[in-house]
């Protein structure tokens, strides 16, 4: 620590599968970080992977840590300290860490700064979401958000949505959530609820996306890394000056993330952390459409109940997939030492996004299943494929292990 004294963190990375191809997946930094929740989130990633078609598995790590506490140096220590203790079983060809919750590119150059350090060979395909100058890739940066910006245009394409119209609420304000109501707001959709870990604000007319995004990270000074307002500090809904702290959800006013969960919209977009929408709140979910930008916002209960209430739920290894997709278009461009326009990163992008929710959906009608249950079936079926396509060594040594 700055201060002399030794503190010691605790971090997982897990591989689950990789079949079609080297693990991959996010790094996170939270305190409540958990064996059980890093290998759930490295299955999703099996799967994620899977139903986007890119050739890698599943892998995920976290360190359980408040990165809020530490100071940036702290935080580049710690980052080092963690690739130092997982250099032997990540690489290029068989585990490739990326940015998730409280992660960023600045962490991800650092450590491919370390890595590179202790394998004497600049190494930047070994993780992906680096600062640019680090063999980044243009797009990344909003690539959540803009896949599932990608997946709500295919909604809206599917149901002849009048943009002006459909209500959205983003429940989440780090980088998903704030890329994909930016896009929509742009695109003329009316988001009326965002919120973040200290509350959520509600406008019934729209909120300034762009003006909320600018005062949220208004306060980032270079020695901070993570921003330190809050979408409650937003003047456009008239609380900076304070009418407005009830809980009265009227003409702008705050309200808490659980109310957000509940507001009568058209698509909500739960965009935080997982297992929000529960058994005990889901019966009171009113949208129609749920569009998962985090990993596993919906536990399995509320899932059954959501499927009674008749709701559309776009799950979160379709989705949320854009990062992990522009993350292979980053790997690829690391290997080629060829790099590509934002445009080109984009284009390819809403072509996947595109092709796959197609997939999902007419998968869901043929087999008249449920989105989430398609997009299971889609991954297992690609991932069944490349497990035949392996041979039969495996199946012959269990059979001879057997007999
Ligand atoms: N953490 C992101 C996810 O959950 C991105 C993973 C990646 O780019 O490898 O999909």
């Amino acid at each position: 620590m700055d201060d002399g004294s030794l503190r010691s963190f605790e971090g997982y990375r897990v591989r689950h599968d990789d079949t079609r191809g080297p693990t991959k997946g996010g790094i996170r930094f939270h305190p409540q970080v958990h064996l059980g929740e890093v290998k759930a989130l490295a299955f999703w990633m099996t799967c994620k992977c899977a139903v986007a078609g890119i050739p890698f598995g599943g892998g995920k790590g976290g360190i359980i840590v408040n990165p809020k506490e530490l100071s940036r140096m702290e935080l580049e220590r710690l980052s080092r300290g963690f690739v130092q203790q997982l250099a032997d079983f990540i690489g290029p060809d068989t585990d490739i860490p990326a940015p998730d919750v409280y992660t960023n590119s600045m962490i991800m150059g650092w450590m491919m700064d370390e890595y590179s350090t202790i394998q004497r060979q600049r190494t930047p395909d070994v993780i992906t979401g680096k600062p640019i100058p680090l063999g980044g890739s243009l797009g990344r940066d909003d690539a959540t958000g803009r896949g599932a910006y990608y997946c709500i245009k295919e909604l809206e394409r599917f149901n002849n949505w009048t943009r002006g119209n459909v209500r959205v609420a983003v429940q989440g304000f780090g980088n998903a959530g704030q890329h994909v109501a930016r896009l929509l707001h742009k695109d003329g959709y009316r988001c009326v609820a965002i919120s973040d870990s200290k509350g959520a604000i509600y406008r019934e007319d729209g909120i300034d996306i762009p003006r909320a995004i600018e005062l949220k990270q208004s306060q980032t000074s270079i020695s901070n890394v993570y921003d330190e307002r809050s979408v409650c500090d937003c003047p456009e809904c008239g609380c900076v000056d304070c009418h407005c702290k009830s809980n009265d959800a009227g003409s702008g006013a705050v309200i808490t993330n659980e109310q957000l969960l509940e507001l009568d919209v058209d698509v909500l977009i739960p965009a935080a952390l997982e297992n929000q929408i529960t058994g005990e709140n889901a019966s009171r979910i009113t949208a129609p459409y749920i569009v998962e930008v985090a990993n596993g916002p919906t536990t399995t209960e509320a899932d059954n109940i959501l499927k009674e209430l008749g709701a559309t739920v776009v799950p979160d290894i379709l989705a949320n997939a854009g990062g992990v997709t522009v993350s292979y278009f980053e790997w690829t461009q690391n290997r080629a030492g060829y790099y590509w326009s934002e445009k080109k990163v984009q284009e390819r992008l809403q072509r996947i996004m595109a092709q796959e929710f197609e997939a999902v959906h007419d998968l869901s009608v043929e087999a008249e299943i449920d989105m989430r249950t398609a997009a299971y079936a889609h991954a297992l079926n690609r991932i069944g494929e490349a497990m035949e396509s392996q041979g039969t060594s495996r199946y012959f040594n269990s059979v001879m292990k057997v007999t």
